[in-house]
């Protein structure tokens, strides 16, 4: 067996893929940073909705794509790629930010004979709306541990947790993992249907602090990130 050296770069061909690396950045970039905008103070990660994510990701992807070359890259692989970079903490993002180009500028041709998934196949179909609760800030008071409600996020579902700083809300009024991250495969995690969750933080006089709006997996109940 030949032995498997690397040839040395051909300066041409490193000149080409900074060119490459560098029409990339330009284009990603303000993507990117958009959805870090105003989260970079407290590094407390990036709390959008799945489905903003997604959409996020659908519009950077288009904007992307024709620079990977031709034949074309796969939609949907490039979405994937690009939900780390727009979901990750502030303190993380440079490195992910790297990595990101790295693997976009790796990824082979799309499969002629694989169809992609529209970008929303995944998303659950009632997205919450997001931020709804910055609006008429008054105080907000959960019913009962069981009961029947609507978050301050627009989230349909049941209590599952009340305190009286926090509420945790989901659509199928059972417990999620607010503070894990689901690590499944996705076949696992589209196996089950996706939970909508509410996590409400309230201030001593029962005005809203916070909320996270997300999706939990189905299979795992941590948070889909
Ligand atoms: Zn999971």
């Amino acid at each position: 067996m030949p032995h498997a050296r690397p040839r040395p770069a051909d300066p041409s061909t490193a000149d080409a893929r900074a060119d490459a690396r560098a029409r990339l950045d330009a284009a990603l970039r303000p993507f990117a940073l958009g959805t870090h905008e105003g989260s970079a103070a407290d590094d407390a990660g990036v709390a959008l909705t799945e489905r903003r994510v997604a959409a996020v990701a659908r519009d950077a992807a288009d904007a992307v794509l024709p620079l990977l070359g031709d034949p074309p890259r796969s939609a949907h692989r490039v979405r994937r790629l690009l939900r780390d970079v727009l979901t990750c903490t502030w303190g993380e993002f440079e490195a992910t930010y790297a990595a990101t180009l790295d693997a976009l500028l790796a990824l082979p041709p799309a499969h002629p004979d694989v169809e992609d998934p529209a970008w929303d196949a995944a998303l659950p179909a009632a997205p919450a709306a997001p931020r709804a609760w910055q609006q008429g800030a008054g105080p907000w008071r959960a019913p009962i541990e069981g009961a029947a409600t609507v978050g301050p996020a627009g989230t349909a579902g049941r209590v599952v947790r009340r305190g009286a700083r926090a509420v945790l809300l989901t659509s199928d009024g059972r417990p999620v993992l607010v503070n894990v991250r689901c690590t499944c495969e996705p076949a696992a995690r589209e196996a089950r249907p996706a939970v909508l969750f509410e996590h409400v933080h309230l201030r001593r006089d029962g005005t809203i602090l916070d909320v996270l709006a997300g999706t939990a997996c189905g299979a795992c109940r941590a948070v889909v990130p």
